[in-house]
């Protein structure tokens, strides 16, 4: 039988069965309104309020301090918007990177066009922003600091404890700025601790998780005042009004409690899987390079450039063996513009076009691995005398 091996956990995963099970209850019989009063009403109040426990507990923050939200997008919009508009009196200066997930991105775009000034700092040829660089960016009217705690492409982890500490000493110092992280990316591989990060704002999602697509939350630290994107209704402190989505919240506490109980266990044996995968594609494979510092990066990620390849091709010709990968981020893929993150490296359109993103998931086994390197040295042979024979 064709099993298909999924490779491509960063831009999303599959539901663990426990996580569903959970939320089955509250998609029949438990099927209360949380704001309502009565019976069902409390039923579902109590599992809402569950879950900001289960969640609270996986990044170490008060109960009160999580918003759930539609997702890490909504979440870093949430955030970003939230806190800006809210603080524009103080200053409308921003400082973030210059390889965001676009949900940041975009949103600084914006407000660009709203009289605020982004400052995108550029990371070394490792992908990785120095503290220092973010210290020398940031003025007296900067509000809003925002870097990515790990990234979706290449799996950098950036330095944001040191970051915290910077805009914390700063807001010591009397001025209004704030912190935010997205987090979507390093939570449930590496610990997340808001309180050890010193962030105001951590943004999160439950399907990069194990949980289930469309609900996520924001860590909005006790004092930090936001502007309301979505009104209408005082769910959530009235940071993000509309009926909570109570089985997909009961999914994003189950997916936390689950990550927060397996987290070393998983990512050593995650780190294990990527390793290996490594090692054979860097003995089977001439010409090749691997994107982003081997070491600050998270243990489920591996980004490799196959020269004289069009990722997109081998995208295509690892489906047809049953192998699903990625080039860059699935909200960039399709559009035949090289990676904005390989290019951020310094490593030209050839190297960030010839891209491949290979990104493990709890559910993997070896088996998986081995079926990919099967595959994959054949696969990019093909593509490469292709290539040789088009005269381009
Ligand atoms: C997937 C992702 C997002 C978006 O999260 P959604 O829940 O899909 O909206 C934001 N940031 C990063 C780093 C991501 O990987």
């Amino acid at each position: 039988m064709f099993r298909r091996v999924f490779l491509d956990n960063s831009s999303t995963t599959p539901i663990d069965e426990s996580v569903l099970e959970e939320m089955m209850p509250y998609l029949r019989e438990d099927f209360g309104n949380a704001s309502s009063i009565h019976h069902y009403g409390q039923v579902a109040r109590s599992a809402v309020d569950r879950a900001r426990h289960r969640l609270a507990a996986l990044i170490n923050s008060r109960p009160n301090e999580v918003v759930f939200t539609s997702g890490g997008t909504e979440s870093n919009n949430l955030a970003i918007r939230g806190l800006a508009i809210e603080n524009r009196r103080h200053g409308r200066h921003i400082v973030t990177t210059a390889i965001e997930h676009p949900a940041v991105k975009m949103v600084c775009e914006d407000l660009e066009s709203q009289g605020f000034e982004v400052n995108y700092l550029a990371v070394d040829a490792q992908g990785i922003v120095s503290a220092d660089a973010v210290k020398d960016a940031i003025r007296p009217d900067t509000i809003l600091v925002s870097v990515m705690a790990a990234n979706n492409e290449i799996g950098t982890l950036q330095p944001i404890d040191e970051i915290g500490r910077i805009v914390r000493e700063l807001r010591a110092g009397g001025q209004k700025i704030w912190f935010h992280t997205d987090a979507v990316q390093a939570v449930g591989k590496v610990p997340v601790d808001v309180n050890q990060i010193g962030c105001d704002l951590l943004s999160l999602s439950a399907h990069k998780i194990h949980g289930p697509k469309g609900v996520g939350a924001l860590f909005v630290r006790r004092g930090t005042r936001l502007h309301t994107q979505n009104i209408g209704g005082r769910q959530e402190r009235g940071l993000r009004a509309g009926t909570e989505p109570v089985a997909l919240v009961v999914g994003l506490g189950a997916a936390a409690e689950s990550a927060a109980g397996s987290l070393s266990i998983s990512s050593s044996r995650l780190g294990g899987l990527r390793d290996r995968l490594e090692s054979v594609v860097g003995e089977m494979i001439p010409d090749i390079e691997f994107n982003g510092d081997r070491e600050r990066r998270l243990p489920n990620i591996s980004n490799i450039s196959f020269n004289g390849v069009e990722g997109e091709g081998l995208l295509i010709n690892l489906d047809m063996r049953g192998i699903a990968v990625s080039t860059g981020s699935a909200c960039s893929s399709g559009t035949l513009e090289p990676s904005p993150v390989i290019r951020a490296l310094g490593k030209g359109d050839a190297i960030a076009r010839s891209a491949i993103r290979f990104s493990l998931g709890r559910q993997n086994s070896s088996d998986d691995i081995e079926r990919l390197l099967a595959a994959l040295p054949e696969a990019v042979e093909v593509l490469r005398r292709l290539g040789d024979a088009d005269p381009k």
